[in-house]
């Protein structure tokens, strides 16, 4: 299995601008993400303050973007990755049923917004999952519920009906799934995840529904649950001014890596965590997140 230097998690400003970076300095890279790219620059109707693109909107922002990656030979590998393990020298990359391995780490996954539904953390690995790809087969002949926050949840949502016998989907945004005979759309705003051993029920605003899991598909996860036993501060994960996290090889950047969020910042701190990277590689990195 082919061993990348550096993987990047995310397909905003800062992951783009660390894979740049690091695809200059000649290192073999991953980058990990959406082709659309992320929906937070897509979204914003006008920017103001990156300079120089003076007054540019989100999309053409966006298709920038989408060009100099293409210039410069850089591949998106649209793959959601759910758990990062740190191996000592290396690091195994869980996405979907594939296993990456990369000698450094840049976690440039953005921020999740929003909080944890009630029950969600305490049914984690017991019936809540944020991996159809990964857990689908646990749920065979089962009725599970898809709580649809990223754009391709409705994507994992038909992968995961071919799967169990039927899919509850519940949009928070985005588009819906296709039609199909055992996906249901119900537009009704999921409240709490109940359970005993393992999840029983999802509880929305109308009732309650019974289900044996709960697909819970955002753009970003809790980084605590993305990199286990990471130094985090609520939302964030902990960096240096190096961008170094308290695991060895693993770098952080952009909105998860701290406020303000911001564009500039955001691809200012990607590139930092790039070149953090390539001196790690070198032997030669500081890691002193834990002494400040
Ligand atoms: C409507 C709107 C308007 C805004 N306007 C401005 C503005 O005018 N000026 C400004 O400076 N800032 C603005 N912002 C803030 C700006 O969008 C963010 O600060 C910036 O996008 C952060 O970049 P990022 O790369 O850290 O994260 P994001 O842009 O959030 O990108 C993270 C990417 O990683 C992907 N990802 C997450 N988890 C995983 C995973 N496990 N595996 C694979 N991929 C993953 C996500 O899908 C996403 O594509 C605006 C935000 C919004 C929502």
């Amino acid at each position: 299995m082919e061993r990348y230097d550096i993987a990047i998690i995310g397909t905003g400003p800062a992951g783009i601008s660390a894979a740049l970076t690091a695809k200059l300095r000649n290192k073999s890279i991953i980058l990990l993400g959406s082709a659309e790219l992320s929906p937070k620059l897509t979204k914003a109707h006008r920017i103001d303050n990156y300079p120089g693109l003076p007054q540019i909107s989100g999309e053409d922002f966006a298709r920038r973007l989408r060009e100099q990656l293409s210039v410069m030979e850089i591949h998106v590998t649209e793959k959601q990755v759910s758990t990062v393990y740190a191996m000592g020298d290396y690091f195994a990359l869980q996405a979907g049923e594939d296993m990456i391995e990369s000698r450094t780490v840049i976690v440039a996954s953005g921020v999740m917004q929003g909080k944890l539904l009630p029950g969600e953390e305490k049914y984690l690995g017991r019936g809540v999952s944020y991996c159809a790809t990964c857990d689908a087969r646990l749920y065979q002949g089962k009725t599970v519920a898809v709580i649809g926050s990223s754009a391709e949840a409705p994507r994992e949502a038909e992968f995961l009906a071919e799967i169990v016998e039927k899919v509850l989907y519940f949009p928070v945004q985005g588009e819906l799934p296709q039609e199909r005979s055992n996906i249901t759309v119900l537009h009704e705003k999921p409240a709490e995840i109940l359970g005993d051993r393992s999840v029983t029920a999802l509880r929305t605003d109308l009732g309650d529904h019974e289900v044996s899991c709960v697909f819970v598909l955002r753009d970003a996860v809790m980084p605590d649950k993305l990199v286990p036993g990471v130094e985090t501060d609520g939302p964030h994960i902990r960096v240096g001014m190096d961008m170094e996290t308290s695991i060895p090889g693993l770098f952080a950047c952009g909105d998860i890596a701290g406020r303000p969020y911001q564009y500039v910042k955001a691809a200012g701190q990607g590139n930092v965590a790039a070149l953090s990277a390539v001196r790690h590689l070198l032997g030669t990195a500081g890691h002193n997140v834990k002494e400040e």
